[in-house]
């Protein structure tokens, strides 16, 4: 062994701890993938190395010959494996080695149970990486040299997994990186040829560069032991240069894994080659389960970036819009420069065009997702609903193919679950229906008992209900679907259209006119805090109802834009009475002012609290209710 200078022993950072444990000892009943992981790495290492010479071919040392090569010892139970790739300096060791750079590691970590069963979900999310080593391994080496960097400049990193980390420099004379895994007692059954092969088969197939295991050789009479001699295991051409017919499934769910760094298998995927005015190959991915950082705003999104097989950049997200940044996938152009720079995509001409084409085979494999796997599709909608609903506002060309992908929860749909396509409502609608009709609210209980909703039960007519925080705004860009137009239930005066009959619009005519009076009165009574006062067609139930004004904000949006310390513009409501309702009937016949003044105002009130607004005065509501209390009981 070279001699070591500079040793020193560091402590993992502590989210590498807590990760290291958690893989431990959730990964026990699927341990081979420690390969496929390492495997997976030592290919990007060579992706990058690749890459960057382009631009400096001394990097290459004279070794072009990029390959992988996994090696083993029975006697020493070890594996090995070694990439001629980029290589690590000692300072990458240090970091990338010894810390999470993804953003929101600690958080994510917050949310471990603990339960090994849940967790290990979890992890899945999460990704596992280099650190999976130590699921067969209880020490792990790794001998790695930067590519460019003097022989001298290697680097010898060693942990056993148990929160530190030693390192030196040592001479390494070959460029990238060599990893030795000393097996755990009881996992020996890795040290085998066999084994290994078929590990790589059934994970790394895909891997475009050869991985090469130790040829088996017996030693001829009287010699000794033979030179060594290597044999590539694995296809080692780009998958995505194949033709489709030619690729199992299992082959593109193991793609998947290593592109994504995910550990499940994606929904679905879409393998497309271009030929024409642009040419180029794309493979794409709906994966099963949101990451745990869809939500961060620097978090990795955008597609792997290949220019004539040669990779070029990860998360390149010039590809797609931002509402669908968890495809995860790979392009291959034909036509871009081998020196593009993210700079250069954002700008390009070709990459616009290229953008839409791959935009509308996203949402046509979700589309065809929605159709042929709909129990698939809920889970993709409970995952991935709230990001697409960000869409109709980003992607204009594409509203109404968005639309159709939207589920919501309805009156008619399963309790509370977001299942409904608008064509399902659409083909449920009633006879002479020509609205999509809709609530937005602060939660399912809420909105599911709106008193707003009196009328449409007492029609059968479906509502549409929305309480995620984007939908109110999502419903600001939709105007329409396949023609039909979309009514907020709780906005400006609700016209039923050919939904009441001659005589009903007749009869609630002469209602109002019949209620001019009281109407006057109640507005007298109420004052400033609403912007008028009608008779309601929508009650059946409660006695009135507060509608927000058809230009006005909605709840929704007042309480999100007050929350962002942002000024809203006042509006007040319209007050709605149910003049059937007993109390009304009383209100009517209530001779003084005070007691109409104050059973007003509670109507008034109570209306807001159903709507699940707060009370600009509760202390006065709360006074003016025990009143009428005090006055009920003598
Ligand atoms: P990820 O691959 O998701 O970034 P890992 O924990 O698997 O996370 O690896 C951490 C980092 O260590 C990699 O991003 C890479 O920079 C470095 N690394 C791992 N294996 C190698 C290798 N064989 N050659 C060069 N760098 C490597």
């Amino acid at each position: 062994m070279s001699v070591e200078t500079q040793k020193e022993t560091l402590g993992f950072q502590t989210e590498v701890k807590q990760l290291l444990h958690l893989m431990i000892h959730s990964l026990y009943s699927n341990k081979e993938i420690f390969l496929r992981e390492l495997i997976s790495n030592a290919s990007d290492a060579v992706d990058k190395l690749r890459f960057e010479a382009l631009s400096k071919p001394e990097l290459l040392e004279g070794g072009s010959e990029l390959k992988i090569r996994v090696s083993f010892d029975k006697d020493a139970k070890t594996v090995t494996l070694e990439d001629n790739g980029i290589g690590m300096s000692r300072e990458d060791a240090i970091t990338h080695l010894g810390t999470i750079a993804k953003s929101g590691t600690a958080d994510f970590m917050k949310n471990l149970s603990g339960d090994q069963k849940k967790d290990s979900h979890l992890i899945g999310q999460f990704g596992v990486g280099f650190y999976s080593a130590f699921i067969v391994a209880d020490k792990v080496e790794v001998f790695s040299r930067r590519a460019g960097l003097d022989a001298s400049e290697g680097v010898h990193w060693s942990s056993k997994g148990e929160g530190e980390f030693e390192i030196a420099t040592i001479d390494k004379a070959d460029r990238g990186t060599r990893i030795v895994l000393h097996l755990k007692s009881g996992e020996d059954e890795f040290a085998d040829g066999y084994r290994l092969r078929n590990i790589i088969k059934k994970y790394s197939d895909h891997i475009a560069l050869p991985i090469e295991l130790p040829k088996e050789q017996a030693a001829a009479e009287g010699e000794d032991k033979p030179a060594q001699e290597w044999e590539v295991v694995n296809r080692a051409s780009a998958l995505w240069t194949r033709p489709r017919t030619e690729v199992k499934d299992e082959e593109y769910q193991e793609f998947y894994k290593h592109i994504a760094h995910d550990y499940e298998n994606p929904l679905s995927w879409s393998h497309n080659k271009v030929e024409g005015k642009l040419e180029y190959s794309s493979l794409l991915y709906v994966p099963a389960r949101a990451p745990f950082d869809l939500y961060q705003r620097e978090a990795p999104k955008g597609l792997k970036l290949y220019v004539q097989r040669v990779f070029v950049m990860d998360q390149a997200e010039s590809f797609l819009p931002l509402y669908l940044r968890f495809i995860k996938g790979v392009v291959d152009s034909n036509d871009l420069s081998l020196n593009v720079s993210r700079e250069i995509l954002q700008k390009d001409p070709i990459i616009d065009s290229m953008k839409s084409a791959l935009t509308k085979r996203v949402l046509d494999m979700l589309e065809k997702l929605a159709k042929n796997e709909p129990e698939q599709y809920k889970g993709f909608w409970k995952n991935f609903g709230q990001v697409m609903k960000e869409g109709p506002a980003e992607d204009f060309a594409n509203k109404e193919k968005i639309a159709g992908l939207l589920r919501f929860a309805s009156t008619q749909g399963e309790e509370g679950e977001q299942v409904v396509s608008l064509a399902e409502y659409l083909a449920r609608a009633k006879e002479g229906q020509d609205k999509i009709y809709y609530l937005t609210g602060e939660t399912y209980a809420q909105v599911k008992n709106s008193p707003h909703l009196e009328v449409f039960r007492k029609k059968g007519i479906e509502v549409l209900l929305l309480t995620d925080r984007i939908d109110e705004w999502l419903m600001s860009y939709l105007n329409d679907f396949d023609g039909k137009s979309f009514v907020d239930v709780a906005r400006g005066d609700l016209d039923l259209g050919n939904l009441d009959s001659e005589e009903e619009k007749k009869e609630a005519e002469e209602v109002a006119k019949a209620k001019e009076g009281l109407v006057e009165r109640i507005k007298t009574a109420l004052g400033d805090a609403v912007s008028e006062v009608r008779v309601s067609h929508r009650l059946t139930d409660s006695p009135a109802i507060l509608a927000i004004g058809e230009q006005d904000l909605g709840l929704q949006m007042r309480q999100i834009l007050e929350a962002s310390g942002q000024k809203v513009p006042d509006s007040k409501p319209i007050f709605e009475f149910n003049p059937a309702h007993p109390l009304i009937e009383k209100l009517d016949g209530e001779q003084s002012e005070e007691r109409f003044g104050d059973l007003s105002h509670i109507l008034f009130d109570q209306a807001a609290l159903a709507a699940g607004d707060s009370l600009k005065d509760p202390a006065a509501y709360v006074r003016r209710l025990n009143k009428l209390l005090v006055e009920l009981s003598v």
